[in-house]
């Protein structure tokens, strides 16, 4: 991620903390890695490590910030702040809602784990979490065709089941069948190319693709459930309460 920095002012330590807490952290140790000091022939890059802690989980977040200091350009704009390449080098797993399977919920974290050392790992571990998504929903990975045979279903076929049983809006399934194909990519050719330009930003997007469908189908359900629940309940106690209560209309 890209963070524009006035030149003479501190990075904030206000952070979003996967447990969902937005506050200031607190920082641990701070540090400055200057290239020039270790190889002055080299390309001269400034990075900037934070370790900071979570008031509310107490858990921590690596975070570094990298200048690419041989671009110099003599905009306004470069003269006043500085651009740095903003990554997350380790964060706590975040919780995710009860509702979701904790097969799944893991290999989502797994994802997040290895976002910051391998964007193609955590491609092709997004594609997994659909996989065992089918898995949870119960959705065959085989069935007999017409002649008796025993025909195996890829996971386009798989997601187009499970949408069919669930019922899924057609969002849903134009973002369901694009992880899987962003993720087949990787999957099915560890020589792919990865663009240079595919950062740990984009693995982050696709995680949070994975977590609105998590969410649509198993989140949405569970506060749906309560929200009904809690009516019912509600008007069973109006019902029989009046009288006792002594309420008049
Ligand atoms: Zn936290």
């Amino acid at each position: 991620m890209k963070y524009l920095l006035e030149r003479g002012v501190k990075f904030s330590n206000w952070e979003r903390c996967p447990c969902g807490n937005l506050s200031e952290m607190l920082c641990i140790c701070e540090g400055v890695y200057d290239s020039r000091e270790h190889d002055p022939e080299g390309e001269w890059f400034n990075s900037h490590y934070k370790v900071l802690r979570c008031r509310a989980c107490e858990q921590i977040l690596i975070l570094r910030y990298t200048a690419d200091l041989d671009f110099i350009d003599d905009s306004e704009i470069s003269s006043h702040f500085v651009e740095y390449t903003r990554e997350v080098l380790y964060a706590p797993t975040k919780q995710r809602h009860y509702s979701i399977p904790h097969t799944i919920a893991d290999i989502v974290a797994q994802a997040e784990k290895v976002v910051p050392t391998s964007s193609r790992a955590g491609f092709i571990l997004c594609r997994a979490a659909l996989e065992q998504l089918c898995k949870e929903q119960a959705i065959p990975e085989t069935k007999t065709n017409v002649k008796g045979e025993v025909e195996h279903l890829d996971l386009k076929k798989r997601l187009n089941l499970l949408l069919e049983k669930e019922k899924l809006s057609k969002d849903l399934r134009e973002i369901m069948h694009g992880i899987r194909e962003i993720g087949n990519i990787f999957a099915h050719d560890s020589q792919a190319y990865l663009p240079e330009k595919i950062s740990q930003d984009e693995v982050e997007i696709l995680i949070g693709l994975v977590d609105y469908v998590l969410n649509r189908l198993y989140v949405d359900k569970s506060r749906t459930q309560k929200a009904v629940n809690e009516l019912n309940m509600l008007k069973d106690k109006l019902r029989l309460e009046p009288k006792e209560t002594g309420a008049s209309e």
